[in-house]
């Protein structure tokens, strides 16, 4: 799929010259010609990139690119501003108003279209993780998508590899003096050395070492695990374009030229390490809220949604490799006395070892879940008939035979559980139909006297055909 690229100025030929450079390398562009029709492109048409020039009539560039960055609806799409000055405070300025880079008229193509090229591959690898946020917001616990630009770069821990003194006398200075913690090194093989034992926030590379190409070191980093999503800047001279843009091209995040300014430095700074924060932390709650909302939060099994997503899959995956799964419900019997004789808390404690039990005695790739109050689940994929039998009766016996320490003064409790089976072939079966299946059997185990197993269309079990001495489930 191609990119679409926003270009926006207010002089029709820049437009058309953007254009044109855009179109040959195949992408798709939309343009507009001044503030308010760029904001409106940008909201309706979701464009993967915005080209954006800083002097227009009405609404400036800074402004629009303020707007788009604070509209958390549009906070994640990369901005380029363009512009024919080449003050240092207005690239500042342009950073810090949420801008991507900052590129300056007239235009040096392999600089253009390296930019584009790297701003466009991070933007889709974000989008992947937006849109898992998106599907952990359907289950109700993410918060609203936040912008990078509310994250802190305080405390950073900062790499510099550069071997002329003075330049890296300067980044320190510089960066120290915003509180980063730096480590300065004059070769590669430094830089890996303090690597496998630190983390950095951020690493700064000179693409002009006397003895090595800092590009190499670049491509290491990026294909090493521990580094790969630390955000590196490359350091360079002007006759370096292609280096850097290759660098770009292997994953390298930013540049910045020689003479190194040292507000320059310090936004670029910022904006890596915000960013590299924003996706730690989208990351991060994605895990956690995923965690909360499939899991059942006592006894950390598996919640009803998460089964009924996963027995979907299973079922349909059996359709496929035309083998059988086993649905077991079980269902703690006579527990609402236990809950009367000795304490919610002793009954919450049951369910817990409940549990776990039931989890001991089953293979790592049977499936758990709590459907709610003290009823269960347990799916057993490929498995044979006997052994589905086997397997219920082990979990039948595991809560019988030993009582539970659940805190009670006058000892561990007794509990039973009844166990409802069936056994589904590899048909189109629905998770409705096959957890009623399973339900239907339990109610006649709760019929036939509790303390028991019934499968589907074969019955009550005789605990001694399957009274085995072997307790460990075979993996
Ligand atoms: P049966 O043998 O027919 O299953 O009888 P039962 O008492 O187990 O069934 P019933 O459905 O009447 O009662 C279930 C009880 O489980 C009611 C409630 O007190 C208890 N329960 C449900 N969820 C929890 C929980 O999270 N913690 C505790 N402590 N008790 C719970
Ligand atoms: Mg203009
Ligand atoms: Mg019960």
């Amino acid at each position: 799929m191609s990119a679409r690229v926003l270009v926006v100025d207010d002089i029709l030929p820049n437009v058309k010259l953007l254009e044109a450079k855009l179109t040959s390398e195949y992408y798709d562009v939309l343009t507009a010609m001044n503030g308010e029709e760029a904001l409106r492109k940008v909201v309706e048409e979701s464009p993967d990139l915005v080209l954006l020039d800083v002097m227009m009539p009405g609404m400036d560039g800074f402004e629009v690119c303020n707007r788009i960055k604070e509209n958390p609806k549009t906070t994640h799409i990369p901005v380029v501003m363009v512009t024919a000055l080449t003050d240092v405070q207005d690239k500042v300025r342009g950073l810090e108003s949420g801008a991507d880079d900052f590129l300056s008229k007239p235009i040096n193509d392999t600089a253009l279209m390296a930019r584009v090229r790297s701003l466009v591959r991070l933007k889709m690898s974000n989008d992947e993780w937006r849109m898992r946020e998106n599907t952990a917001n359907q289950f109700g616990v993410m918060d609203e998508t936040t912008s990078p630009m509310a994250e802190c770069t305080q405390g950073a821990n900062i790499l510099v590899v550069e071997d002329k003194d003075f330049d890296l006398q300067k980044i320190t200075n510089t960066l120290e003096s915003e509180n980063k913690t730096v480590r300065g090194v004059q070769s590669g093989v430094e830089a890996m050395e303090l690597i496998s034992k630190h983390d950095f926030d951020m690493i700064i590379i000179s693409l002009n070492l006397e003895s090595e190409d800092g590009l190499r070191l670049c491509s290491h980093l990026k294909s090493n695990e521990r580094t790969r999503a630390v955000p590196i800047l490359m350091v360079g001279t002007e006759d370096d374009m292609d280096r850097i843009a290759h660098g770009l091209e292997i994953g390298a995040h930013d540049y910045i030229l020689r003479p190194v300014e040292k507000s320059e430095l310090l936004a670029r700074t910022r904006t890596q390490i915000r960013r590299k924060r924003f996706q730690e932390r989208l990351r991060a709650t994605y895990e956690i809220s995923l965690s909360m909302a499939l899991t059942d939060s006592l006894t950390g099994l598996y919640n009803r949604r998460y089964l009924e997503v996963h027995l979907d899959k299973l079922l349909k995956k059996n359709q496929e490799s035309k083998k059988s799964l086993a649905v077991l419900m079980l269902d703690i019997d006579h527990f609402k006395p236990v809950n009367d004789t000795y304490g919610h808390k002793a009954g919450d404690e049951a369910l817990k070892i409940f549990a776990k039990r039931i989890q001991d005695n089953l293979r790592s790739f049977d499936l758990v879940a709590r459907l709610g109050g003290e009823e269960f689940v347990a799916i057993l994929p490929d498995v044979s008939e006997r052994r589905t039998y086997m397997v219920a009766e082990r979990l039948r016996r595991a809560i019988a035979d030993e009582p539970l320490d659940v805190g009670a003064q006058t000892g561990p409790i007794n509990i039973t559980t009844s166990i409802g089976g069936a056994i589904i072939d590899f048909e189109d079966h629905t998770v409705e139909e096959v957890l009623e299946r399973a339900d239907k059997a339990l109610y006649e185990a709760k019929e036939g006297g509790r303390n028991c197993v019934v499968f589907e269309d074969k019955g009550k079990l005789n605990p001694e055909d399957y009274d085995i001495q072997e307790r460990k489930p075979i993996e």
